[in-house]
């Protein structure tokens, strides 16, 4: 008989599978604890229970995290793992250690490809597969405590493959078991969600209580420019999605980040730099600057590293906080959705 796996279950799921066995209520979080904090996966282990429970338990359930099918290592240390779903999907997960500081960085995928389709993105081109489970999503953050100890991470973002508040239900289960006191036990300060700008998601997210740091990609700070790289402006306006974010702000009194990807000539001009703090005015906010990863096959030409200091320049004293961010993993297609996009190509990877 295959065996079920509890990766992904809730507190309230396994107390209810206690109950469901003739047990104690309480039992189910004692193995929350167990499988979450401790990440001990052999109920053999799980001293507090007794042996009939241990061995039940062992006859019909497993706690699997995920099947790793590649991983690269870039010259400047980031990871990306590539993970075999049981369906054979790939998924991919980004480990980025930021040296000189104890802060390791993880960017986990929601979905298997993405349906947003920006036009800028490897994911997108993938077209959209699936949604992650949540077992799916947490199982990401289990496999790298499993392999390499409980520091494996210190900050979780999720910006790896697809649109986090596209699978909605998903990601706030697989949140609320990050967060988890007695779980993996993170701190709500350090989880962040990425989103292209689902507003009436963002509304949601903020109205959960989660209060986790919230990241758009804006990438533009018109609509007119914004529509042209990101289909999703079409059915949520900035005028909509700034109305959101100011929402969740306000609501969870976190400083909202916003992700600007400058591409060569199309939005790094001195008009861009006022339409941005223009937009952001007022906002408790970060603006992250990054240089375009070159994707193949797509049009877009990365900005030169005077142009970045120049825009970081004209816009640092318009704004709250300005950073111009280093790509990492360049060497590794460390940008979102390039190794898997290579993988469902078929294509060889030099691992
Ligand atoms: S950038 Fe993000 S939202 Fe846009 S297509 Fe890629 S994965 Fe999807």
């Amino acid at each position: 008989m295959k065996k079920i796996n509890l990766l992904g279950y809730s507190l309230s799921d396994l107390e209810q599978l206690m109950l469901d066995m003739g047990e104690k209520k309480f039992r189910g979080g004692q193995l929350f604890k167990w499988l979450y904090r401790d990440h001990q996966t052999e109920f053999e282990l799980m001293t507090d229970f007794s042996k009939e429970l241990r061995q039940k338990l062992d006859e019909k359930f497993e706690f699997k995290s995920m099947q790793l099918l590649h991983s690269q290592t870039s010259e400047d240390g980031t990871i990306k793992f590539l993970f075999n779903l049981d369906d054979n999907l790939p998924v991919e997960t980004v480990l980025i250690p930021d040296f000189g500081s104890e802060r390791k960085t993880v960017c986990i995928s929601s979905q298997v490809g993405c349906a947003v389709n920006c036009g800028f993105c490897a994911t997108g081109k993938m077209g959209f597969s699936r949604d992650l489970t949540a077992g799916e999503i947490i199982g990401q953050l289990v496999y790298l405590r499993e392999e390499f100890g409980l520091d494996a991470f210190s900050n979780v973002v999720m910006m790896g493959m697809g649109e986090p508040l596209a699978n909605f239900d998903n990601v706030v289960k697989a949140v609320e078991l990050m967060l988890a006191p007695t779980g993996m036990m993170l701190s709500r300060k350090k989880v962040t969600i990425s989103t292209s700008g689902n507003s009436p998601k963002i509304k949601k997210l903020a109205d959960t209580g989660l209060d986790i740091c919230l990241a758009i990609s804006l990438h533009a700070a018109t609509q007119e420019k914004r529509v042209k790289i990101m289909p999703i402006a079409e059915t949520f306006g900035i005028e909509k999605l700034m109305q959101a974010i100011r929402y969740y702000s306000e609501k969870s009194r976190t400083q909202v980040m916003f992700e600007y990807i400058i591409f060569d000539n199309f939005n790094d001009k001195m008009e861009d730099v006022h339409a941005l703090a223009k937009l952001v005015r007022g906002l408790p906010c970060k603006i992250n600057l990054l240089a375009y990863n070159p994707v193949e096959g797509l049009d877009f030409k990365r900005p030169s590293e005077e142009k970045m200091n120049w825009f970081g320049g004209q816009l640092s004293p318009r704004v709250p906080v300005v950073t111009v961010r280093k790509s990492r993993g360049r060497d590794i297609d460390a940008a979102c959705g390039q190794l898997a996009a290579k993988q469902q190509l078929g294509r060889k990877l030099d691992v």
